[in-house]
């Protein structure tokens, strides 16, 4: 009876150490989210001024620039503008994590909103001569969830899935209802893929994966951490399969009505 006291001793001495460190955690996590949400406040507003006066250098009838200078301002006005996207997306992201995003349920027509975004990317993707196939119906599945975040998801993998595509490539969206309630929408690509070392990594934050034989694509590493932060705040799931050179499936699932 000694021995079984000493480990019943010893169990409860580890799950006090287990429930200190993860209280230690989720101080050290929520203090890091609203450092990172102030500073990109007072990141936005001096990089607005920056943008807005090498706008106006750009504009200024009465001074034109030269030719060399012209070149240095669009440079101002490239540099800011990507500046600009990754601030705005890491104070989302900060946001969501801090629990202060806010986020507004409402009865929403998935099909409607998928049919929304491949309206909108199209003309991206033809770009790339990539064809996007929706599968999707309206009316299909009405969703408990937030039309703006769900939009903003979906925008998120179909981006990604013209942007690692090879030329050329295509894109299918399905959706299907689960057994257990949910609608699990699907975005399928014929592109690039992720190497199986890279696969635990992918919905981590800054994670971009560079040792791939392609041409460099502008991102931040920031937009599938924010679609996976978001898909648990909406009760909802995320998940993906990808083969090097095959292509990738980047999938979601949120509650039905
Ligand atoms: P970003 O596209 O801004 O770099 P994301 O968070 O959206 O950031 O994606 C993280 C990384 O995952 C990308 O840099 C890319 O390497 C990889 N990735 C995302 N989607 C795909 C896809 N459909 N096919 C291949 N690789 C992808």
């Amino acid at each position: 009876i000694t021995e079984q006291k000493e480990t019943e001793l010893e169990l409860l001495r580890s799950e006090h150490d287990l429930s200190v460190a993860l209280e230690k955690a989720t101080a050290a996590s929520k203090a890091k989210s609203e450092f990172l949400a102030s500073m990109s406040h007072e990141l936005r507003t001096p990089l607005n001024a920056i943008l807005g006066f090498a706008q106006m250098m750009q504009y200024r009838k009465d001074e034109p620039l030269m030719p060399g200078q012209k070149e240095a301002v669009d440079i101002i006005l490239t540099s800011g503008a990507g500046l600009l996207n990754l601030i705005n997306e890491v104070l989302d992201l900060a946001r969501i994590e801090a629990g202060r995003a806010t986020i507004y349920l409402d009865t929403v027509d998935a099909g409607k909103i998928v049919s929304d975004c491949v309206s909108m990317l199209t003309p991206l993707a033809q770009k790339r001569h990539i064809k996007i196939k929706n599968m999707v119906s309206s009316a299909s599945a009405m969703l408990n969830t937030d039309a703006k975040r769900l939009k903003q998801m979906v925008v998120n993998y179909i981006t990604n899935a013209i942007k690692y595509n090879k030329e050329g490539g295509l894109i299918t969206i399905d959706g299907r209802i689960t057994d257990h309630g949910f609608f699990h929408l699907s975005v399928t690509d014929t592109g690039i893929g992720i190497a199986e070392k890279n696969h635990p990594n992918v919905f981590g934050i800054f994670n971009r994966f560079e040792d791939n034989p392609h041409i460099p694509v502008e991102g931040t590493g920031v937009g599938l951490s924010v679609v996976k932060l978001l898909v648990e705040r909406l009760a909802g799931n995320v998940g993906f399969e990808s083969k090097i050179n095959q292509g990738s499936t980047f999938w979601l699932e949120l509650p039905l009505v």
